[in-house]
């Protein structure tokens, strides 16, 4: 008998409420998904909660949720997580943040992600910020774009709430601002970046081809690293993750998996949906699971478009979920999970706490013949996981589903 495989796809932020200009249908209602109905029909729907009470609905809680860890025992901070992806050196009273390229103008966010600057454009401000700021312990990482590390070394504790960008857009960021005893600090840090910003070449050149300068950093998302279960000691299981962003990518290296890159796989809009599909196919012939993120319906959750939205799922369902599946069902045994980490609603351009669908299918799990991957279907089938981090080691392991009705004596 050959060993069961496993595949996981995150579409990010893909789920959603419903909108008047889509006749009251979620954009995955909307979107033409024969691959994830087939699934939802073999398989079996539900609702996932991934953000615990008093958590905030970030990518990073919901996602270590949906991987199988539980934020209120292993969370403290976004950018430590990325950090991992980035093999950023950190010591023990070392404290990492996330650090945006934003355009603030008139005291408000205009946009949190400056234009979706262009790398080597950033590469040369992270660089100038390094040397700005050369005699104090602050260190600048590279990231990807507008996403960017900022290492505060040997500071030990920091009482600092900090708010993600992405959740103020167009909002006066002053009542934004990182509250706390020692917020001052990191405020500072911001206040003299802007003005080592202000009059940089950079930022000229982008004014005036008429796009959103880089005005600011935006500090965020700080913590230390803690460990994450190890997919291999816990399970087993050889594991790949295909994931174009940081977040995805140090989620997963802390369980240790394996890091497969894929040219043409970029975290936005553009992605190449088929190649990440196809590396992923690949993949599960040499290991035992498959992880695949798509960031994509996030951003265009973010950017409040529902027709981008709708072809971004359309493009997982066609260039991603098919391909793994058609290899799944030439391979034997197979489980598959698909759980959008958090809504990202077109009309509200922010993360929302909801418990968002999710779908899993194969060996051992009867059809439930549900109508279709989303929201609507996913709540009538009347299953909700309470503490979503127990349903992949669950699926993982041949456990008892949790909080499944079909289990419960009513
Ligand atoms: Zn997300």
């Amino acid at each position: 008998m050959t060993a069961m495989k496993y595949a996981i796809i995150l579409p990010d932020g893909a789920a959603d409420e419903p909108l008047d200009e889509l006749n009251g249908c979620t954009a995955l209602e909307a979107a033409r998904t024969p691959a994830l109905d087939e699934l939802a029909c073999i398989g079996r729907i539900g609702t996932l909660r991934t953000a615990p009470q008093g958590f905030l609905p970030g990518s990073d809680v919901c996602t270590l949720s949906v991987l199988g860890h539980d934020p209120r025992q292993v969370y403290s901070g976004r950018a430590p997580l990325e950090a991992v992806a980035r093999d950023v050196p950190l010591g023990p009273r070392d404290l990492v943040f996330r650090c945006n390229f934003v355009t603030i103008t008139g005291g408000c966010m205009r946009d949190f992600t400056a234009g979706h600057i262009a790398q080597a454009q950033a590469s040369r401000l992270v660089a100038d910020l390094n040397a700005h700021f050369a005699a104090e312990p602050i260190d600048f990482y590279e990231g990807v774009q507008y996403r960017h590390l900022l290492v505060l070394r040997d500071v030990g504790e920091l009482d600092c709430n900090c708010t993600p960008p992405h959740d103020v857009p167009d909002q006066p960021v002053e009542q934004h601002a990182p509250l706390g005893r020692d917020a001052a600090r990191v405020i500072s840090i911001m206040q003299r970046a802007r003005e080592a910003l202000a009059d940089h070449e950079i930022n000229a050149i982008r004014r005036d081809l008429g796009e959103n300068p880089a005005t600011d950093i935006w500090l965020w998302g700080q913590g230390r690293v803690r460990p994450l279960d190890n997919l291999l000691e816990r399970y087993g299981l050889r594991g790949a993750c295909i994931a174009a962003v940081d977040l995805i990518r140090g989620i997963t290296r802390l369980m240790g998996l394996a890091q497969i890159n894929v040219p043409g796989a970029t975290g936005y809009l553009d992605t190449d949906y088929a190649a990440k599909g196809r590396a992923a196919a690949d993949a599960l012939d040499e290991f035992d699971l498959v992880c695949v993120h798509v960031e994509a319906p996030d951003e265009a959750g973010h950017l409040g478009n529902a027709a981008e939205k709708i072809r971004a799922i359309e493009q997982v369902d066609a260039h991603v979920v098919r391909t793994v599946l058609n290899k799944l069902q030439s391979t034997g045994a197979w489980r598959i999970l698909i759980a959008p980490d958090h809504p990202t609603p077109v009309a509200r351009r922010t993360h929302t706490a909801d418990p968002p669908p999710f779908c899993i299918a194969g060996h051992g799990i009867a059809a439930s013949s549900a109508a279709g991957f989303h929201e609507r279907a996913a709540r009538a089938s009347g299953w909700h996981v309470r503490a979503g981090h127990k349903l992949l080691p669950a699926l993982l392991t041949g456990m008892p589903l949790p909080d499944d009705p079909a289990t419960t004596v009513r």
